[in-house]
């Protein structure tokens, strides 16, 4: 997957360089190029902002820099992180994780002068993400979100693929509680169950363990959970 960014905090993607996102970029499943928009400004100040039509606070990102740097790196399946875009979920992880190229482009001030937006989808996919309910400086750390729940999907970053299927959010539900060594800490013990070997009961437990905890702390998932994918020992949990 080759995803580009464009920020005018170009370091504030050196994260992206360590853990799994950057053995990704080393073994070649993930290549990622981080562009500061001021390249592409032409005034001695580097000027990306300035004041809103129609008065305000603040101000707004100009549409010229944003408009030549989508023409030299797009076209690619444009991000544009936002508070009034849709919010965030697996589902749009699973979905960009199939895409050959994505483009981020990360708003200041008080946003991207909507004709970039506007001009870039007549020329490519554009989706507008929100990362929830709440209003951030600017969208750097919305990408840095993005591409680690994204290249964690990319085939071949994860060691153990397997380790998807159930997490949570994946198939609808919470994941149960997980458990290491030692077996007994602080007085608290891991559930027999987990240490009894027989993989049927620990698999019916784990299974049980996600429902109830769905349905306490998400009952809008638990709600949304299609009916014809619980069996009888779901529905006694
Ligand atoms: N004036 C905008 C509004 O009220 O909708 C907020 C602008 S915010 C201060 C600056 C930038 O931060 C946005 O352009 C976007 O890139 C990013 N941002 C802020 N909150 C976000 C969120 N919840 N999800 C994704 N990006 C966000």
């Amino acid at each position: 997957m080759r995803v580009d960014i464009i920020s005018i905090f170009p370091d504030y993607f050196a994260p992206l360089d360590l853990s799994l996102v950057g053995k990704a970029q080393s073994t070649g499943l993930l290549s990622v190029d981080v562009h500061d928009l001021r390249k592409w400004t032409s005034d001695v100040h580097r000027t990306v902002d300035d004041t809103p039509y129609g008065g305000g606070p603040g101000m707004v990102m100009r549409p010229e820099p944003w408009g030549q740097a989508l023409d030299a790196i797009g076209p690619g399946t444009l991000v544009v992180p936002s508070p009034v875009g849709k919010p965030f979920t697996q589902a749009d992880a699973y979905s960009l994780a199939q895409l050959d190229h994505l483009i981020f482009a990360c708003g200041r001030y008080e946003g991207i002068d909507q004709r970039v937006i506007d001009d870039a989808a007549a020329r490519m996919p554009v989706l507008e993400i929100s990362l929830g309910d709440y209003v951030l400086f600017g969208g750097e750390v919305a990408v840095i979100v993005i591409m680690e729940a994204v290249t964690r999907l990319l085939p071949g970053v994860l060691g153990n693929a397997s380790s998807l299927d159930e997490e949570s959010h994946s198939a609808g539900l919470l994941e149960a509680p997980v458990y290491t060594k030692p077996a007994s800490w602080r007085d608290r013990d891991v559930p027999d169950i987990l240490r009894s070997g027989d993989h049927g009961r620990i698999a019916r437990w784990r299974r049980t363990q996600s429902l109830l905890r769905t349905a306490s702390r998400r009952p809008d998932m638990m709600a949304s959970y299609p009916p014809d994918l619980l069996d009888k020992s779901d529905k006694a949990a």
